[in-house]
């Protein structure tokens, strides 16, 4: 029998076994991630040189793929510090390749450090990418002690000492715990859970954080409308996007309120573009100069042709929409991946 694979299914049985001798060559164990698919099933867990480390395939920002790769260690005391240092170290530089354009690629935390170098099927090596997973773990150990396998991680642990660990992977993040502290995880959500409840809403410090942002995207929309003759509901979504960044950075919960004022204020934000691009438009045809009149003109001329501003809304409305449906999944995804932790416990040969 021939067993005839088209190209596709020919490159995820390839990527496998890519895996598989990764696997081999950095002495760790294939543990596939439950519940989910394609490339992202892929990662090796093991402890490589007494670090307990994690590679995987992952994603930055645009959705460039890259192998991320999570080493534990006991709890640094300066970890900014060392990592302002490994920032700059040529190793760690090489090992980043073109990821290190992206600043989420790396990062030296008290618990665990964490780097992204590119993943590029076709030019990779499976020597070449364990060998950058070893050198990596090396770096580190100049700076870090392992983390010892048979205490528990668990912030009130009874049972601290002499028990015996599991390899416990909550929301991804692998740590050493005991029996009883697996069985306390469930609290950890209902705690995050009353966090969140009893947080304080932050919303007047929302809305003025979130009126700066209208008026800023106000002023891009404007200047791309008088220079570039167009409006694009694309615009609108980045206008959304960013006074809830900017709302987030406040402080302020996010709530089913704070993500309405937010779109409140994005539609503010576009009806002042509009009226911004009729005063730009006017001095880049030379139609009038800067003056209090040509202020109040294009005020009047905002409502007097309502085409414009009918036309900047429903380009809003369209992007609001979409923004309003990818905001509010991932913030509930959000909550509820802490208010219920993903908890997975992983076979392994060293604890
Ligand atoms: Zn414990």
């Amino acid at each position: 029998m021939v067993l005839f694979l088209n190209k596709r299914d020919a490159a995820v049985i390839a990527k496998y076994h890519f895996w598989k001798e990764l696997e081999k060559n950095t002495g760790t164990r294939y543990t596939p991630v439950p519940k989910t698919r394609g490339d992202f099933r892929h990662r090796l867990v093991g402890y490589i040189n007494n670090y307990l480390t994690v590679i995987q395939f992952s994603q930055l920002n645009q959705y460039q793929p890259v192998y991320g790769v999570l080493v534990r260690y006991s709890p640094l005391l300066n970890a900014k510090d060392i990592e302002e240092k490994l920032k700059e170290d040529s190793s760690i530089i090489k090992i980043r390749g073109k990821a290190k354009s992206d600043k989420r690629g790396f990062s030296i935390t008290k618990n665990f450090a964490w780097i992204a170098f590119d993943h590029t099927p076709k030019k990779d090596t499976v020597e070449q990418i364990a060998n950058k997973v070893l050198n990596f773990i090396e770096v580190l150990s100049q700076y870090a002690r392992p983390l010892p396998v048979d205490i528990c991680e668990g912030d009130t642990c009874k049972y601290r000492l002499g028990g015996k660990t599991k390899l416990t992977f909550i929301n991804n993040y692998p740590q050493f715990l005991c029996d009883s502290c697996i069985a306390q995880t469930s609290k950890y959500g209902e705690k995050a859970k009353e966090e969140y409840k009893n947080a304080p809403a932050k919303l007047f410090r929302g809305i003025l954080a979130g009126t700066v942002g209208a008026f800023l995207g106000g002023i891009v929309w404007a200047l791309v409308a008088a220079f570039f003759d167009t409006i694009a509901a694309v615009l609108a979504i980045g206008i959304h996007i960013s006074i809830i960044r900017l709302m987030d950075k406040a402080g302020t919960k996010r709530t089913v309120w704070s993500i309405l004022i937010a779109t409140f204020l994005s539609f503010v934000g576009v009806v002042f573009g509009t009226y911004l691009s009729i005063i730009f438009y006017s001095l880049k045809e030379e139609l009038a100069i800067f003056s209090i009149t040509l202020l109040v003109e294009a005020w009047e001329i905002l409502w007097e042709k309502p085409e414009l501003l009918k036309q900047s809304l429903f380009f809003a409305v369209l992007g609001m929409l979409y923004s309003l449906w990818v905001v509010w999944s991932n913030t509930k995804e959000g909550l509820s991946r802490e208010f219920k932790p993903d908890v997975e416990i992983v076979e392994t040969d060293f604890c």
